[in-house]
């Protein structure tokens, strides 16, 4: 498996046109280096605007028979992707750890998420997306037959990040795929190799339908993506989410927004203190601290505070960090950008500068590539950036709190509410303090494990998000739009409520609704027996009636 970029193209080969061939021969070049030793991984080709256009047009030419194929018949494709992903996940999971310095425990993680769900959507999204009969809500609906069908946005435009570069991606274009989309990825500019892989082994290896394809480049490739797709599922910082929003809105094309988090973990004093402990640094510093719902503070209830801080020196003192082969075993490796370490290094230094005190790490590693050493700060407050601003780095801040009311106050005092976990022994407690945190996801006693339930929503609150990925039946629905469809069954001439107008008919049917949707008395069109009711602001309906009569009469 080559990594340089080879393009997607139509998988129908055509003779290129000479212009187009030129075109492509002068385009912007992008390296991708490996952020752990700075070494050449690969190049590809950026797409400009008038290039997302042509992929686009070439998608949407194709999605017809992808949409006709039905839920059974992409998930045939499905299955065969699966045998394809398992035969090279090695090679999978070698190219994502060099284009993201990741260590490769974390690498390995994506290709089986990618099979989980194809497994999981693939098999289901035929009841999902099966048209639905409803039952007539009431009268004005008698005799008629009440159809829902789900019918897919052509063209799923998919913008996605470099921590999780393929996981992320495919996360989302699945779901569209199943719904019958077409789809179009945009990864990372840091990060577009292995995506470009997949793509490339859906087209060229398995000769699918030519109904996936994806596009490289920074921020103008994106927004050319946005104009050019029905649909667009962002994966991303809360900025650039705003930006990407706002193009699509005036657009008026639907969105969904997966951004950034800030997400707080709340120890109680009668938490296992070891297994919180451990599930702080999992939580905290997986994939570098490069994870959305990243254990990002701290809240430790004041009796417990100190073993816990010192069982989590021991977890951290213990985590291996590196980014070698499989054989060397390392927990954590480098940050996926240079720009990503210099942030959490400014974090880290302003904090400090502010009273947090540094109890491990806390700086980059001497040496070849871009690590930031696993960092536990202490004495830490609600003024510091770091404590309300995403750091998405290996970094824990741990808060001493009074109790329950005050970690409750601080987990929900950011602008974040994308997950956030709950340590305790007495589960019911533990559901109670979930149903009170202000935020799209909650774990008691474990970390990121919502990102597993497949068959729940992962979406955040406040700027974390709009909408949700995943979620099951919903997760695919998303991709579509509803059309309702109503079939008249009576075989009359002409509806009683169509012309010609007549007095009688129009008392009848108005007197007919009032029966079925009034009260008491009420329901009668001559009552006037029933007593005044009292309107919000106290005036009775009886006056309101009195005044209404009133200004006919002038
Ligand atoms: P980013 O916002 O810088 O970039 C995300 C993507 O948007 C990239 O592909 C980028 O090229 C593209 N982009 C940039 N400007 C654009 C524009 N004007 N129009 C269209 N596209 C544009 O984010 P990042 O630094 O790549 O990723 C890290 C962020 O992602 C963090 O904030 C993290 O919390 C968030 N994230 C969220 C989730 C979630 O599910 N909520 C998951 C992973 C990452």
């Amino acid at each position: 498996m080559s990594v340089r970029d080879r393009g997607a193209g139509p998988a129908v080969a055509r003779p290129e046109d000479p212009a187009l061939a030129r075109g492509r021969a002068e385009r912007r070049t992008l390296q991708v280096r490996c952020p752990a030793d700075s070494r050449l991984v690969g190049t590809c080709l950026i797409d400009d605007p008038a290039e997302v256009v042509r992929r686009a047009q070439a998608l949407r030419e194709a999605q017809p028979q992808w949409e006709a194929l039905g839920p059974d018949g992409r998930r045939r494709w499905f299955d065969l992707l699966r045998d394809w992903l398992c035969d090279h996940a090695d090679e999978l999971s070698a190219l994502l750890q060099a284009e993201t310095g990741k260590a490769r425990r974390d690498a390995e993680i994506e290709v089986p998420v990618l099979l989980d769900h194809l497994r999981w959507i693939g098999g289901n999204a035929g009841d999902w997306l099966a048209p639905q009969r409803r039952r007539p809500h009431g009268a004005t609906v008698v005799g008629k037959e009440l159809h829902l069908l789900y019918r897919p946005h052509p063209l799923v435009g998919i913008i996605s990040p470099w921590n999780f570069p393929l996981g992320l991606a495919f996360m989302d274009a699945i779901p569209a795929l199943a719904a019958g989309c077409a789809v179009l990825i945009k990864p990372s500019e840091e990060t577009p190799l292995t995506v470009a892989e997949v793509v490339r082994g859906w087209r060229e290896d398995l000769g699918a339908p030519p109904i996936l394809d994806r596009v490289v480049g920074d921020a103008g490739t994106g927004e050319a993506l946005v104009d050019a797709v029905d649909f667009v599922q962002f994966t991303g910082s809360t900025k650039t989410g705003r930006l990407v929003a706002r193009r699509a809105a005036e657009q008026l094309k639907p969105y969904g927004m997966e951004l950034g988090g800030k997400d707080p973990m709340i120890v109680m004093r009668d938490a296992d203190l070891a297994r919180a402990a451990a599930g702080a640094a999992f939580g905290g510093l997986m994939n570098s601290g490069q994870t959305c719902v990243s254990v990002e503070r701290i809240y430790v209830e004041d009796a417990v505070y100190d073993d816990f801080l010192h069982l989590l020196e021991q977890e951290v003192a213990a985590v291996r960090q590196g980014a070698g082969d499989v054989r060397q075993r390392f927990d954590l490796g480098a940050m996926a950008t240079a720009a990503q370490l210099r942030h959490v290094e400014e974090q880290v230094r302003d904090a400090v500068s502010r009273g947090a005190v540094v109890r491990c790490g806390g700086t980059c590693l001497d040496g070849e590539g871009d690590f930031f050493a696993p960092t536990i700060l202490s004495e830490v407050d609600h003024s510091m950036p770091l404590m309300q601003e995403e750091t998405f780095g290996p970094v824990l801040p741990v808060m001493r709190v009074s109790g329950l009311e005050e970690a409750i106050t601080l987990a929900n005092d950011s602008h974040y509410g994308l997950s956030a976990s709950v340590w305790t022994r007495d589960l019911e407690r533990g559901r109670a303090i979930a149903s009170r945190l202000d935020c799209g996801a909650v774990n008691v006693n474990d970390v990121l494990a919502n990102l597993q339930a497949a068959s729940l929503p992962h979406g955040g609150w406040k700027t974390s998000g709009i909408g949700a990925r995943m979620g099951g039946a919903a997760g695919v629905q998303k991709y579509c739009r509803q059309q309702a469809v109503v079939v008249a069954r009576l075989p009359l001439r002409r509806e009683p409520h169509w012309y010609p107008t007549t007095p009688w008919k129009g008392a009848l049917i108005g007197a007919l609704l009032r029966a079925l949707g009034g009260r008491g008395r009420r329901r009668l069109p001559a009552c006037r027996g029933a007593a005044p009711a009292r309107t919000r602001r106290g005036r009775s309906h009886e006056h309101d009636g009195v005044a209404r009569r009133a200004l006919r009469r002038t």
